[in-house]
């Protein structure tokens, strides 16, 4: 694995609330047009990275670099999606509306939206199979749809690497199926997605690589040779329900593989 020119880099970094230390000593790098797990039980430091990378807590100890700079100099080639429940899905605003507003980025300050911006908003609608609900307040929506307005912000953003919190949490099949595919259909576009993700069943399907976290890295690489019984041990400590759950997933695997 080359990495040369890795679009995310993560050194020794050390993130802490009230001085208790939440990621502890964190290092990896992940190259170009990779969809990367990041997995760890409830309180691992997940969002917290995630946060971390965008600047929006502080550093204890260590920094991280995206495309080779400063966070500031490349912020409009980032794209953040948050967990759904950490939003007021209140606020009075359309579909329409939110995902315009993920363009705003390549906007200048005070420039009014042009046409080329409503096409790119109104074809991540599309995308995500929301067309016939523009209009539609954004707190009248399934939780599926909101998390499909949150992608469709993403993808009218038009970034080069995605940081996805959860994406499928509490999301139905059929949307977690139009997720999945419009993740991977990002990475064949040579673009990187990031993504908290909590189903181990489904962990080797979706991703490339992955990032095994408990507050320190337990560990990171290609999927086929991290996503091992001895790391998720490693990663969810003495949890023995979701021991037994993971002896069960790794027996699964080694049956004749399914179609997909
Ligand atoms: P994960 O996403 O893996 O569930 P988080 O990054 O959300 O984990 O949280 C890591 C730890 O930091 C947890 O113990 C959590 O309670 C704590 N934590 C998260 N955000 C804050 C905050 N703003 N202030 C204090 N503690 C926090």
């Amino acid at each position: 694995m080359s990495n040369s020119n890795p679009v995310l880099e993560v050194h020794d970094l050390t993130v802490s609330y009230n001085k208790k230390p939440v990621l502890w000593g964190v290092d990896f790098s992940i190259d170009q047009g990779n969809l990367v797990g990041i997995i760890g039980p409830n309180g691992a430091g997940k969002s917290t990275l995630i946060k971390s990378i965008m600047g929006l807590v502080d550093k204890s100890a260590g920094f991280s670099k995206v495309f080779g700079r400063d966070l500031k100099q490349v912020r409009n080639k980032i794209s953040y999606v948050p967990q759904r429940g950490s939003v007021d899905w209140d606020f009075p605003a359309t579909v329409f509306d939110v995902v315009l507003m993920g363009t705003y980025g390549k906007l200048g300050l005070f420039k009014r939206p042009k046409r080329a911006h409503k096409e790119a908003a109104n074809n991540a609608i599309k995308s995500v199979g929301l067309q016939g609900l523009e209009d539609r307040q954004i707190a009248q929506l399934s939780g599926g749809q909101q998390q499909r307005v949150f992608l469709a912000r993403a993808l009218a953003q038009n970034a080069e690497l995605y940081f996805m919190d959860e994406p499928f949490a509490g999301v139905d099949a059929a949307t977690e199926k139009t997720i999945i595919e419009i993740l991977k259909n990002l990475k064949n576009q040579g673009k990187t997605v990031l993504v908290v993700h909590h189903d181990l069943q489904t962990v080797s399907e979706y991703f490339d690589q992955v990032i095994l976290l408990n507050t320190r890295l337990v560990a990171f690489g290609d999927t086929d040779k991290t996503f091992t019984e001895n790391n998720l041990q490693e990663t969810y400590g003495g949890k023995l329900t979701l021991l037994s759950e993971i002896r069960n997933l790794m027996a699964k695997e080694e049956m004749p593989s399914r179609e997909k």
